[in-house]
């Protein structure tokens, strides 16, 4: 439906804009379009007509501008001539935008009611789409591993309740390159198996790449990422989660190496036998010798290493050991918020020093905890009845007993953030450690509460239009999209050639022989 955009009667312009008519058909478009002709006095500014939102898209499009007499006089002719261009230009899908998702998110993500969607800049909304294709995309943290894993999740599929991931909606997000989190959940230490769990992750990610080859490319070096571009391919890289999973074991990580994995994080919540976690107990005054050794193998290797998770003091240990840039794979700023899992100002200032990057997490928890932190807390005393259930009924099957749990939090979700919020965080990082020193490390399916529009991969765009919105420019946004990223895995790779040439030949056999 179109709508005047000022009432002086000059001149008359049509623009078919991003309006955002949901579910709106080319005929309903232009049934509108003949409404608008008939039924609109002509405008100076124009009149806009909606697009058609969500399956297709209209590029804005000026089609004329003139006398309103004129126009009056042309009418039969011009509708004619409308007419004709519906037929021409016959809507295809949309591959890359995520409009609707932005201000109409699915009712199970808490969107908000259609009366308060605030107004979106077509203009900058196109310009930062734009700028979006052309960048290199890279999220450095998904968890979507895990049902891949447990329940033989197939990315071309719909995701099973409570994950998000898909390869549609990967490539609705314009992403080049996923980092598939390979999770090591802490029982795996205490029951034994981690790096048996870790070889079984490994392989659920190359079954999904030889399942879409049409769509995924498994991916292990910068040169592939940029390859996958080119090829208009998602690359498929794996980072392991937790360094319990090497069970202490150089050897071990070599071989995880060679299967493709491109960054440890040293610790989950849980302190290993070599690295104290910021959420465990604080064994070894951050990365004992055996720790460091891990990290100076990982440079050898060309793995990167990755903070996030680990103690201030591990993160301190880490950046004085590491010859190479180091990256935090999923955290945010703590000056923001307030907890563990967020970067201290310092040891931001000083992972800049170390020419690293901070991958910002998208998880509201983190992303400002004084406002989530409360709500959680209540969630969970009015949930705690259900979960105690589940605690008990999956007692011995703790990836059963979090999936229930996940899926319990998914259907009682927190009311959003709004997607400044964790705009914040990259602008706070950027001020503290510089534009150099941040991307994106969103966390999917590791985490349920997400602000608004940032609540799965296929809204990556939004991130851009907020980006613009405040003052970014082309080439800032592409760093933090991606090229950040790009440029520590780069200086990974050459501090790698120039430490070694071969995988185990050079490495230390070092072990922790078993504790018992
Ligand atoms: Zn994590």
């Amino acid at each position: 439906m179109g709508r005047p955009r000022s009432d002086a009667p000059t001149d008359f312009e049509f623009i078919i804009g991003a309006w955002g008519a949901h579910g709106v058909t080319p005929l309903q478009i232009s049934n509108s379009l003949s409404e608008g002709a008939h039924g609109v006095t002509p405008h100076n500014d124009g009149l806009t007509i909606g697009t058609i939102n969500g399956d297709y898209e209209f590029r804005s499009l000026t089609f004329f501008s003139f006398p309103g007499k004129v126009f009056m006089r042309a009418r039969p002719l011009i509708m004619v001539f409308f007419c004709a261009l519906f037929l021409v230009f016959i809507p295809v899908p949309n591959s890359s935008a995520v409009h609707s998702k932005e201000y109409s998110m699915p009712e199970k993500q808490g969107g908000a009611p259609s009366d308060m969607k605030p107004v979106r800049d077509e203009k900058l909304w196109k310009r930062a789409l734009e700028i979006h294709r052309k960048a290199i995309v890279i999220d450095t943290h998904n968890d979507v591993t895990t049902p891949m894993t447990n329940d033989d999740y197939d990315l071309s599929g719909t995701p099973p309740t409570p994950y998000r991931t898909s390869i549609a909606r990967m490539k609705e997000g314009g992403l080049t390159a996923e980092f598939f989190s390979v999770y090591i959940k802490p029982h795996y230490v205490t029951q034994g198996g981690a790096a048996r769990r870790t070889l079984d992750m490994i392989d659920s990610v190359y079954r999904a790449v030889e399942r879409n080859p049409n769509d995924l490319m498994f991916a292990t070096s910068v040169a592939d990422i940029r390859r996958a571009k080119r090829q208009n391919k998602i690359a498929a890289l794996m980072g392991i989660e937790g360094g319990h999973a090497i069970e202490d074991s150089l050897p071990t990580l070599r071989e995880f190496y060679r299967l493709g994995i491109r960054y440890m994080t040293l610790t989950w919540n849980n302190t290993n036998n070599w690295a104290d976690a910021g959420r465990g107990e604080k064994k070894h005054n951050g990365l004992s010798d055996f720790g460091k050794e891990v990290v100076r193998e990982m440079n050898r290797l060309g793995m990167m290493v990755d903070v996030s998770h680990v103690s201030d003091k591990t993160m301190s240990d880490a950046l004085d050991v590491s010859k190479a840039p180091i990256i935090a794979s999923h955290s945010s700023a703590r000056a923001l918020s307030n907890v563990p899992r967020n970067i201290p100002d310092d040891l931001l200032k000083r992972i800049a020093q170390n020419g690293g990057v901070v991958q910002v997490n998208f998880y509201s928890g983190f992303v400002d905890n004084a406002t989530v932190g409360p709500q959680s807390d209540q969630r969970a005393a009015r949930l705690k009845a259900q979960q105690d259930a589940i605690n008990e009924k999956y007692k011995d099957d703790p990836e059963r007993r979090a999936e229930e749990s996940d899926k319990l939090e998914a259907a009682n979700p927190l009311p959003p953030l709004p997607l400044s919020k964790l705009i914040d965080h990259i602008d706070h990082i950027v001020k503290v450690a510089g534009i150099d020193h941040v991307g994106l490390g969103a966390d999917f399916d590791g985490a349920n509460d997400m602000p608004e529009g940032a609540q799965d991969v296929s809204m990556l765009p939004n991130i851009t239009y907020e980006l613009l919105k405040r003052g970014y420019n082309e080439q800032d946004i592409k760093k933090i999209l991606g090229e950040n990223l790009l440029r520590v895995f780069s200086e990974v790779e050459r501090v790698s050639r120039g430490m070694s040439k071969s995988i185990s030949g050079d490495g230390s056999l070092k072990r922790i022989e078993r504790i018992k």
